[in-house]
Order: structure tokens, then sequence, then C-alpha cells
């Protein structure tokens, strides 16, 4: 079975955009790869965070893997920080990096943009590769902005490979699906994201039902009052009709069918149903995961199993580089 590795920055809260975006697509995956996903905490340190949110988001965002479908027997979950080897093989690959590859990195230009650049911000998608090549990945799912950072850690593995012999298997980006993008409620024709300041256009899954309710109800429209699918004239009822048939498993045609007679009410009505039924279920399985103990021995036990890969690839590579007695 070919290996896949993936993980999601605790940077905010979850949003119905990294479920039908990532979580779904790691549940279809899991039948067909052996799955290794983790929770991105020292990613998140690129940007400030408060602490003890931090912490909180980490055991969240486990919670909510499982609580989505993740299956813990077929998915090895695991927190980035909790396995030391990440930084470890992060630190040899830097030192086989050129500062002329890290610096075409368009994330890095695009968000130093902001001001308040780390050096972090700068290295992250090193700690990537590192993330990636520690568990000899196959393929690593990823959005179309996260491409440039697969291809760099294949970059980085084939120059070490060449330099120290064979070490790091190269890795291949499995880029998402363009229909399993979700637009902001608000602005239609920007992405869903759990970073944004304005949460009026983001359904987060732990909302609480009512206000998920209202920012579907409030979402921006057309006046043509026509119910299909056209990504480039009606963004806000396209964005609606994805998430609806997401989150029903029906297909777009099928949901365009049945709300062909209807108005803009009624069908934000019907998605607004849909999207609080899921998140009520989501929620209540959250809710009963977090307060057992079976998350912490879970993730015991699979941090002993990624630390035993890892450490068998940093021991090797500290070999082939000469560190150590
Ligand atoms: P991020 O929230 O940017 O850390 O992304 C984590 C994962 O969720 C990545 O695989 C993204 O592609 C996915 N994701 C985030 N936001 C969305 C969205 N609005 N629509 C679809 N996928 C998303």
């Amino acid at each position: 079975m070919k290996r896949l590795v993936s993980g999601i920055k605790p940077t905010g809260e979850l949003t119905i955009g990294n479920y039908i975006g990532a979580i779904k697509q790691f549940i279809e995956y899991q039948e067909k790869y052996e799955s290794y996903i983790f929770v991105a905490d020292m990613h998140a340190l690129t940007v400030h965070n408060d602490p003890k949110e931090l912490k909180k988001r980490i055991k969240d965002i486990v919670a909510l893997y499982l609580a989505c479908g993740i299956d813990p027997e077929k998915t090895t979950i695991f927190i980035q920080s909790e396995n030391m080897y990440h930084a470890n093989l992060s630190w040899i690959l830097e030192c086989n990096t050129m500062m002329g590859e890290a610096s075409r990195m368009i994330q890095y230009k695009e968000k130093s943009k902001k001001g308040d650049t780390t050096v972090g911000l700068f290295t992250y998608p090193i700690l990537m590769a590192a993330d990636i090549l520690l568990y000899d990945a196959d393929v690593v799912p990823t959005g179309i902005d996260q491409k440039q950072h697969v291809e760099l850690a294949r970059d980085i593995a084939e120059r070490f490979n060449h330099k120290y012999g064979e070490t790091f298997k190269l890795p291949e980006p499995l880029i998402d699906d363009e229909t399993s993008k979700i637009y902001d409620l608000q602005d239609p024709t920007k992405k869903m994201s759990k970073s944004d300041d304005s949460d009026k256009g983001c359904i987060f899954l732990l909302d609480d039902v009512e206000s998920a309710r209202k920012k579907i109800m409030s979402a921006v429209t057309d006046s043509d009052n026509k119910i299909h699918y056209d990504k480039e004239n009606k963004p806000g009822i396209s964005n609606l009709l994805v998430i609806y048939s997401s989150i029903t498993s029906l297909s777009i045609k099928e949901a365009e069918e049945k709300f062909k007679d209807k108005n803009y009410g009624e069908f934000k009505k019907a998605v607004a149903d849909e999207v609080c039924k899921f998140l009520f279920e989501l929620q209540e399985k959250y809710n009963e995961i977090l307060s057992s103990s079976e998350i912490d021995a879970y993730l015991d036990k699979s941090n002993e199993k990624v630390r035993k890969i890892a450490s068998e690839k940093v021991k090797d590579t500290f070999e082939k580089v000469g560190l150590g007695r």
C-alpha cells in the first residue's frame, strides 16, 4: 500500500472548507493509502498564537478528525510537536536547501507582505519537507497553494540522495479537486479560511448550529433567482451547491435538478437544514470523544509508532551526513 502524509495547521478553528476540501478526502484516501495525518502545531508558530488557545485547538483538531470519520484503525493520527524528529530532520534539510530555491516560494512572498515576518515563516516549507520525507510518503494531498512546497520537498530529497546516497523517497502532490473548494459566504470569490479576520462568511465546525444557519441564510448570491452551477457568473449559488452536494453526497447535477423550481430562500433553507444537521451530529461525537480518556491513550500509541519510523530515518540521515560519534 502506498503511503500518504498530510496535516492541518491549528491556526484557527476548523471550517466546513477544511472538512470538504481536506478531511472528507482523507476519509476516502484511507481506504487506498496507508495514511498518516497529523496536527501541524509547529507550523502554527510561524504566526503568533495565544498559547492557551493553541493548546486547546490541537486536541480539538484530533477530536474533530475522529468525529468526522477518520478511522484510527486505518489512519495514524498524531501531533507533530510530540515527535521531535521533525525538527531534527528539518535542520539537516535546511543545510541542504539553497537560499535561492527557498526564496522562490510564493507563499512566503505573499505572507511576508503583511510584515512582522519571522525566519520560521521563511523556513517552514523545509519543515514541511521534513514532515513528508521522514515517513517516505508516496503522496501528499494538498491544495494548489501548497503544491510548490511538495515540489521543493522533492527537489531537496533528490539533491540529498544524489549527494549522500539513496535516503528519501520522492513524494508526489495529490492535488484536490477544484469542485471541493469552498468559498467565503460573504465574498464567494475568496476561499473560506479559518485565518480570516471576519467570521461572517465562514462556517466553523464548532459553530453553534443557529449561528451557522444565520450565516447561510445571509450568504451573498445574485439577482437571477435560478439555481444552477456557474462558478463564473453565480459564485454564491455555486458555492452553496457545492456545500450542499458535499454534505448530502448528491451530485451537483442531482442538487440542481432537486431545486430547479425553488427560489433562493427555499434553497438556502435546505442548505442550512443539511449543514445544521451535519454540525449537530458532528459536535455530539466530538464532545463524546473529547470527554473520554481514549483520545490520550490513542495519541500515546500513535506517537510511539511514528517516532519509531522517524527515528530510523533520522538515524540514517545523521549517518549519511556524518553527525555524531
Ligand atoms: P489550511 O486551513 O489552509 O491550513 O488548510 C488545511 C487543508 O484544508 C488544506 O488541504 C486545504 O486545501 C483545505 N482547505 C482549507 N480551506 C479550504 C476551503 N475553503 N475549501 C476547500 N479546502 C480547504
